[in-house]
């Protein structure tokens, strides 16, 4: 039997999450899920000068918003805790004895001035710019006097200088690397903390960590990292390297492509289940054309053989139409809860508290046109606004004076005022107007346009009559009452 599966998302606190580290979190959780596997979170938070406030937080509130649960990690412990590398220093440096001892790792006394240096150097010598192993050669009577000097030091691997490093990747197949191309990187800095390579390794092996999905730009680690298992003597998890995602422009994949952090996407109106189903298909697909999904069904078929090496392209659009499609599937109890935090957050104090029962009965209307929940504030504003703001001159329709478009208000009001409360329904309101337009002589377009505007202020609004029937005759009669006014003052 295989070792059970386990993966990890492994974010460094060093700002807010963007896009495709979020996708990278959420194929690790879709393969623990799809093998009855465990989804550990753990905090790579040894770049001590690269923190940020409040990060850590962002991210894990990023994934509980998605819906992303994981088994173990912070916020929820484990038995293979601390999840935070900060807190796990005595591994990394017990692993950093043994390798000293095995003669896999050594100090070096070299000045970041000198290997700066150096590489400058290089660089001007078209040289492949590294470490050149300075320290490495030092005798056993040399280090001796830089401790006793207290030289400040690093520990570096000693990286083999030929042959090759290989690795079966899930995703990439085999990819192989020269050794002579890698330098002797550093595993523990000066500070005492160790390097992410370190790290990494020391504790997806702690962890016992089946399986390493991660971006493609950790690939050219990886040499590093099976060296590093090797002069270790421990065994290797899978490796498979995502791939990238670029901009529609295939450049790399940046905020001009409107890719922005995560809790920008939940601010700007996007809704969790349309955002998985985006960035499951950002690498992965079902069966190459099927677009909509349910997390379900994404998880159910999630392999790494439908993982693709070609990069995937961030396309905005796409992401907006898919957002229309899952707000339309939304059911209407549903789809007003989450409307109503993005009305309260827009709308001034008084147009506050939002009646429930009459968002209720307006988002039927808006649910096919809206492409965001940020859409919905100036979407709906006349539902709610007591006086509208609008150019009265644009109550006029095309063929009509202001005499003729106060005549058609005046009547339309006079029509409606007399409608029971009880029959204020869309279907009597379009027979009684209908009839009034015949009287007036007015084509639909003239009427009803005319109408339209001085109930709402604008040219493109849901259905008049339904509209009408939802606002209820208080509103409406006062609207026309309004623009009769505004279009006899012209
Ligand atoms: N801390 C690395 C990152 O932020 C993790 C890379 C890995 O998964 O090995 O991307």
């Amino acid at each position: 039997m295989s070792a059970p599966v386990r993966v990890r998302y492994a974010p460094s606190p060093t700002g807010n999450p963007h896009i495709g580290n979020i996708r990278t979190a959420m194929f690790n959780w879709l393969f623990a899920r799809r093998n009855g596997g465990q989804f550990v979170v753990r905090v790579e938070d040894t770049d001590q000068g690269r923190i940020t406030e409040g990060a850590v937080d962002h991210i894990l509130d990023g994934l509980e918003w998605l819906g992303i649960d994981w088994d173990e990690g912070p916020r929820v412990g484990g038995p293979y805790g601390p999840y935070f590398q900060s807190e796990r220093l005595e591994r990394y440096h017990a692993a950093a004895e043994s390798l000293i001892a095995s003669g896999n790792a050594y100090r070096c006394y070299c000045s970041p001035e000198r290997v700066a240096e150096l590489r400058k150097e290089q660089a001007r010598n078209k040289q492949r710019q590294g470490y050149d192993s300075h320290c490495r050669h030092l005798s056993d009577a040399e280090r001796q006097i830089k401790e006793a000097e207290g030289a400040t030091s690093v520990l570096r691997f000693a990286m083999p200088q030929t042959g090759a490093t290989s690795v079966e990747d899930s995703i990439r197949g085999h990819v192989e690397w020269q050794n002579d191309l890698t330098d002797d990187f550093v595993l523990v800095k000066s500070d005492g903390f160790p390097t992410y390579h370190m790290a990494v390794v020391v504790d997806d092996h702690a962890m016992d960590i089946s399986h390493v999905l991660r971006a493609e730009e950790w690939l050219p680690s990886t040499p590093r990292h099976v060296q590093l298992y090797r002069a270790l003597g421990i065994d290797m998890p899978t490796f498979g390297h995502l791939p990238m995602i670029l901009g529609s422009d295939r450049a790399k994949l940046s905020k001009r492509h409107g890719a922005t952090s995560l809790m920008e996407y939940r601010d700007d109106g996007f809704l969790p289940e349309a955002l998985i189903n985006f960035m499951a298909l950002l690498g992965w697909s079902l069966d190459g054309e099927t677009e909509v999904m349910t997390p379900d069904t994404i998880r159910d078929n999630f392999t790494l053989e439908r993982v693709g090496k070609p990069a995937a392209i961030f396309d905005l659009d796409k992401l907006q139409w898919m957002n229309g499609v899952y707000i339309r599937q939304t059911e209407i109890d549903e789809l007003a809860d989450r409307i109503l935090p993005f009305l309260e957050q827009e709308y001034p104090a008084r147009l506050l508290p939002i009646d429930r029962d009459y968002l209720l009965r307006i988002v039927p209307l808006v649910q096919e046109r809206l492409k965001t929940l940020a859409d919905a504030p100036d979407m709906l504003s006349y539902f709610f606004e007591e006086t509208l703001e609008y150019d009265p001159a644009s109550l006029i329709q095309r063929g009509m004076d202001s005499p003729g478009t106060h005549a058609a208000i005046a009547r339309a009001r006079a029509d409606l005022a007399s409608v029971p409360l009880a029959e204020f329904d869309h279907e009597n309101l379009e027979n009684i107007l209908r009839t009034a337009g015949q009287d007036l002589e007015l084509s639909g377009r003239q009427f009803f346009g005319a109408l339209r505007t001085a109930i709402t202020g604008r040219t493109a609004t849901p259905p008049l009559f339904e509209m009408m029937e939802v606002m209820g005759p208080g509103r409406v009669l006062q609207r026309l009452e309004a623009a009769a006014e505004k279009v006899s003052a012209l």
